[in-house]
């Protein structure tokens, strides 16, 4: 799922979502809030900088690795002293306004270009894999919410000829 296609998507819900409150539809506001659920999922995922979300999934991963909920490694590289393995993300992906992090690459690229030199490392492919689900997930809810506002847009219609039809 590509990031301009789910933007264009919140764009076409959320203008669907005010004609719907402009006509003041009593179904306006539960739908307001799904928009805004998922909005809020989008965010945390698409909006800005990837290898902070990408961060907070490998802290979670560690964690249920230190815990015991995991056992595959985060990292299967043969070095014993790999960060990843330590707790720690490596310096690149991490760190704010090194050149790995200058303006002309994208938080993705950055990764791509680290699994290139580091392709044993599971937790990030992982990390993307999940992003992934959830893009399309958000994008599926936005699609839902779309129809149910179609849905209750016909009902006003509907409504509105059967008042005609009994008059
Ligand atoms: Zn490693």
């Amino acid at each position: 799922m590509d990031r301009e296609r789910l933007l264009d998507l919140r764009e076409e819900t959320e203008d669907k979502l005010k004609s719907l409150e402009l006509g003041r539809h009593p179904k306006a506001p539960e739908l307001d809030d799904r928009f805004d659920e998922a909005n809020q999922r989008l965010e945390s995922i698409l909006i800005g900088d990837i290898s902070e979300w990408v961060g907070r999934f490998y802290r979670q991963r560690y964690q249920r690795r230190m815990n015991g909920e995991r056992e595959e490694p985060l990292c299967k590289c043969q070095n014993p002293r790999c960060v990843l393995k330590r707790g720690e993300l490596p310096y690149g992906l991490r760190r704010r306004g090194s050149a790995i992090r200058d303006s002309r690459t994208t938080g993705r690229e950055r990764l791509a270009t680290y699994l290139d030199g580091h392709p044993e490392a599971v937790v990030i492919d992982e990390a993307l894999e999940r992003q992934e689900e959830l893009a399309t997930e958000v994008s599926r809810e936005f699609r839902d919410i779309q129809r149910a506002i179609n849905q209750a847009v016909d009902d006003v219609v509907n409504d509105n000829v059967e008042t005609v039809s009994i008059l």
